[in-house]
């Protein structure tokens, strides 16, 4: 059970029965509030309105296109933490954040510029979710997909992270399936293979964005601690366990990681590997500049000529500053 200490404090001299109905109305209903909690008693609406408020504070930015939407969201602690909804093909993606910046450092992330401040709570993950619950409801929608790919690593907060996932699952979150979640990492091993054990039918999705040592880390300077090699072995032990086909993410970034070269070795990195290799366009954060469409075309075509199954990922607006961290790192320094 999540920890919604403040909710159970607040309802701990009532019948059991209150937090159900008091749960329902936050989840269920997705009312945002309590005055509009019919089912509880007027002074017990009041009460809870002070002690477990249902406001999130926050900002929306919308992309050009109208399909994907950023809300840059402020703590208690004032810190700021972003979430994008991406609507498309009839699907509702979530791009959801699990810590206060990152420690990890990646040059192309916006967030690791940040630097690490804190791991979110449970619930505060959770809230993010809510928030787009919420605003789908008024459109008659709801949320399908949930990936971890904002701010943060998510396997460094582990705990807390299953933790939301679990409730959001149950009934007495949102009823979620395990599928409908998808946890991206930049390949923190150990974790990877705890999640394989806890939590099998959970996507996993990795930032591999790299075919060779050298390249990966001077991209992700975490990448120093093991090798491609052993990245590889991870997620061979991850399949066996968990026979749930990976995405491999693949940042498209000129003259770094983007030749035909780097296809080849791609490919021959992912044999036996089941996955779909999905390409991202690269959002500029200054320090390097995006592969031109021409080559991500060549790159896809060599590596599907080799066997893979391969996507795009369309690329969130750049009028939203849609590179996780860029919002709230903006927002920091302005
Ligand atoms: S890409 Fe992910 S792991 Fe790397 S710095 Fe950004 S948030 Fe952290």
């Amino acid at each position: 059970m999540m920890n919604l200490e403040p909710l159970f404090q607040a309802l701990i001299s009532e019948p059991a029965f209150r937090l159900k109905q008091a749960q329902h109305f936050i989840f269920h209903e997705l009312g945002s509030d309590w005055s509009q909690a019919t089912t509880l008693p007027p002074a017990l609406r009041q009460r809870l309105s002070i002690d477990f408020p249902l406001d999130i504070d926050h900002k929306l930015y919308r992309s050009k296109d109208g399909r994907s939407i950023k809300a840059l969201i402020t703590l208690s602690d004032h810190a700021q933490i972003e979430t994008v909804l991406m609507s498309h093909g009839g699907r509702q993606s979530l791009c959801v954040s699990t810590q206060v910046g990152c420690a990890l450092g990646c040059l192309f992330c916006a967030t690791g510029r940040l630097g690490f401040k804190r791991q979110l709570t449970p619930w505060e993950i959770v809230q993010q979710v809510l928030l787009w619950q919420r605003y789908l409801k008024d459109q008659g929608e709801k949320v399908t997909n949930v990936i971890f790919m904002g701010m943060g690593e998510p396997l460094l907060n582990y705990d807390h992270l299953l933790e939301a996932i679990r409730f959001m699952r149950s009934d007495d979150g949102f009823g979620l399936g395990s599928r409908r979640f998808s946890i991206s990492t930049i390949g923190i091993i150990d974790k990877i293979l705890k999640l394989a054990n806890d939590e099998p039918e959970i996507n996993l999705a990795v930032s591999l964005h790299a075919t060779t040592d050298a390249v990966r880390a001077e991209l992700i300077p975490f990448h120093e601690n093991y090798t491609l090699a052993e990245l590889r072995r991870a997620l061979v032990d991850y399949l066996k366990l968990t026979k749930r086909k990976i995405m491999v993410e693949y940042i498209m970034i000129d003259d770094v990681n983007d030749s035909l070269d780097d296809a080849r070795r791609l490919a021959k990195w992912l044999r036996g590997i089941i996955c779909v290799v999905n390409l991202i366009s690269y959002n500029d954060t200054g320090v390097y500049a995006p592969t031109p469409p021409a080559q991500i075309k060549a790159f896809k075509t060599e590596l599907e000529t080799l066997g893979l199954e391969v996507t795009q990922r369309y690329k969130l607006g750049d009028d939203i500053a849609a590179a996780c961290g860029q919002l709230a790192g903006h927002d920091a320094n302005s």
